[in-house]
């Protein structure tokens, strides 16, 4: 496939990303993420549009407000930078189609945003994750997956997190997931079908037990630690998504 089409691939996923580092701060905050335009939370300068390029504004301003010097987090350039490759890697895998690429990178952006708004909020939007059971359900009548394994997904992805959480609950006597992972679990369906739902719990709960372990061991034990599991029901879901049928074939393989 022409280089020029990667390229762009990577110039869209850091404009997307741009834009997202607009919905993970203020969608949370119940603010709009159409205006005000963007301005520095310092000096309130707004952001001139040439200040604004993704990554490379950054970098040129030596990651300071351009007005006032105030320090800029490096989260944004590493959201702009992390949508950009993996829209590329969607292209990649998905480009020769451009209807799918599209509807899978309207669903790529949105589990960008829920990793970080999840990170710094311990919260999933219902206008993500419940708009994503609604969007994914209607984008399943023009993709692969189809509206029967679409529906199949959102009821498996309510309904099997829901055995998890129970079991969570019976084993440690606590509240593991929340009923923002649930929701979010069945906008995954939605678009995926429910076979991503399966494979997602079962990534998430390894990388999360994994991650678990090794915080507890960084940290101290005896200690309660919260950790979102948004993110990992992320990685599981994007996993899938990229390379999921290739890794059930894989694993059934090894099984014999
Ligand atoms: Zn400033």
């Amino acid at each position: 496939m022409p280089m020029i089409f990667t390229v762009a691939a990577a110039l869209l996923g850091a404009a997307v990303g741009s834009f997202l580092n607009v919905v993970i701060y203020r969608l949370p905050l119940g603010l709009s993420i159409v205006s005000p335009p963007s301005s520095c939370p310092c000096c309130k300068t707004r952001i001139k549009p040439l200040q604004n390029i993704p990554v490379i504004s950054y970098l040129i301003l030596g990651g300071r407000c351009a007005n006032c010097r105030a320090p800029i987090s490096l989260r944004y350039p590493l959201v702009e930078a992390l949508t950009s490759v993996l829209t590329v890697l969607l292209w990649l895998r998905f480009g020769g189609d451009p209807l799918l690429f599209g509807i899978y990178f309207v669903f790529l952006a949105a589990m960008v945003a829920v990793v970080f708004i999840d990170l710094d909020h311990k919260i999933i939007p219902d206008s993500i994750s419940l708009g994503g059971i609604v969007v994914g359900f209607v984008a399943s009548f023009f993709t692969p997956v189809g509206w029967v394994d679409s529906l199949m997904g959102i009821l498996a992805g309510a309904g099997s997190l829901f055995a998890v959480a129970w079991g969570y609950h019976l084993i440690t006597g606590k509240e593991g997931m929340g009923m923002g992972d649930v929701k979010l679990l069945g906008a995954i369906g939605a678009f995926l079908g429910w076979q991503s739902v399966l494979f997602t719990i079962f990534l998430s709960s390894i990388a999360g037990s994994v991650v678990g372990v090794v915080a507890l061991k960084l940290m101290g034990e005896g200690r309660d630690y919260e950790i979102p599991y948004g993110p990992f029901i992320v990685l599981g879901a994007l996993t899938y998504l990229y390379r999921g049928p290739e890794l059930i074939d894989w694993y059934l393989s090894l099984m014999g």
